[in-house]
C-alpha cells in the first residue's frame, strides 16, 4: 500500500497513462498503478544507484519488468520519445530541485504531458517555473502525514495565466479553495516567522536587513490570507 501522499499523487495520473516516475527511489508509485491495471507503461528514472537498484528489486519482484522500464538517469534523461509518455510525476524532492529537472529536461516535454508534482518547500519557485514555461495549475492539495505539510501541484500546458506574487506564494487554487489543511499549514508558517522574527529582534549580531523584510512581507501576506 502506499502512503497518504503517494495515494494522492496516484489519484491525480489519468487512467491508462504512460507514466514517467523520476526520481523514483523504491519504484512503488509506478509498480502500485500498474498492478491496479491504472496505467499501460512506466518509466521509473533514478539518478542514483541505491535507489535505482532498490527500484528495479521492487519491479522484478511484482514481475512488471516488461510494463516498468527502470532507468539509471538524471532527471528527464530517462525519458525517450518512443515511451509517448502522457504523464509526469516528481515526487518527494524540493521545489527547486524539480523546477531544476524541469528546466534542465525542457527539451525531453513533448508539451501533453500532465505533470504531478509533489514539492517538499519550494512550491513559490516551482510554480514561478511553470507560469514561465505556460503551464496552467489545474489542482493543488495540501496533505499533513508524518507531522509534515505536503504539497500536491498538477499542471498541464495551456493557453499562458498571469499568477499574481500571492497566488505564486500560496498557490492559485488553494488561494480560493481555503481547505482546512492548508490554512492549519498557514497558521503554523505563520507562527514559525513570528518567532524567527522576535529573535532577528532580540539578536546581537546584525541580521541583514533583507531578510527581515522578507520575512516581515511573507508574515504580513500569511495573516492577511488567514
Ligand atoms: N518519488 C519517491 C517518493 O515520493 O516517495 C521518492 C522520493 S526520494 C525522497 C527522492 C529521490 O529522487 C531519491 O531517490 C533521489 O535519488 C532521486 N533524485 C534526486 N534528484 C534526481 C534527479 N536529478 N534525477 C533522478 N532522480 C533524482
Amino acid at each position: 500500500t502506499l502512503s497518504m501522499r503517494l495515494e494522492r499523487v496516484a489519484a491525480q495520473v489519468p487512467a491508462g497513462a504512460r507514466l514517467a516516475d523520476i526520481g523514483s527511489d523504491h519504484g512503488y508509485l509506478p509498480v502500485a498503478l500498474m498492478r491496479r491495471g491504472a496505467i499501460t507503461a512506466a518509466v521509473a528514472g533514478e539518478v542514483a544507484m541505491t535507489p535505482y537498484r532498490s527500484a528495479e528489486r521492487t519491479v522484478r519482484e511484482h514481475g512488471l519488468e516488461q510494463q516498468i522500464n527502470v532507468r539509471l538517469a538524471n532527471g528527464l534523461a530517462a525519458i525517450e520519445p518512443q515511451d509517448q509518455i502522457t504523464a509526469i510525476t516528481l515526487c518527494g524532492m524540493g521545489g527547486e530541485t524539480i523546477r531544476d529537472i524541469l528546466e534542465t529536461g525542457k527539451a525531453r516535454l513533448g508539451g501533453q504531458e500532465r505533470l504531478i508534482l509533489q514539492p517538499n518547500g519550494g512550491e513559490q519557485p516551482l510554480r514561478q517555473w511553470l507560469m514561465d514555461n505556460s503551464y496552467r495549475i489545474l489542482y493543488e492539495h495540501v496533505l499533513r502525514e508524518n507531522r509534515f505539510d505536503y504539497e500536491i501541484i498538477v499542471a498541464e500546458r495551456a493557453e499562458p495565466v498571469q499568477y499574481t506574487a500571492r497566488e505564486l506564494y500560496f498557490g492559485p487554487l488553494q488561494m480560493q479553495a481555503r481547505s482546512p489543511a492548508f490554512l492549519l499549514k498557514w497558521q503554523r508558517r505563520l507562527r514559525l516567522k513570528q518567532r524567527t522574527l522576535r529573535h532577528f529582534a532580540q539578536a546581537r549580531q546584525a541580521v541583514p536587513e533583507q531578510k527581515v523584510q522578507d520575512l516581515t512581507r511573507q508574515a504580513r501576506w500569511i495573516s492577511e490570507l488567514l
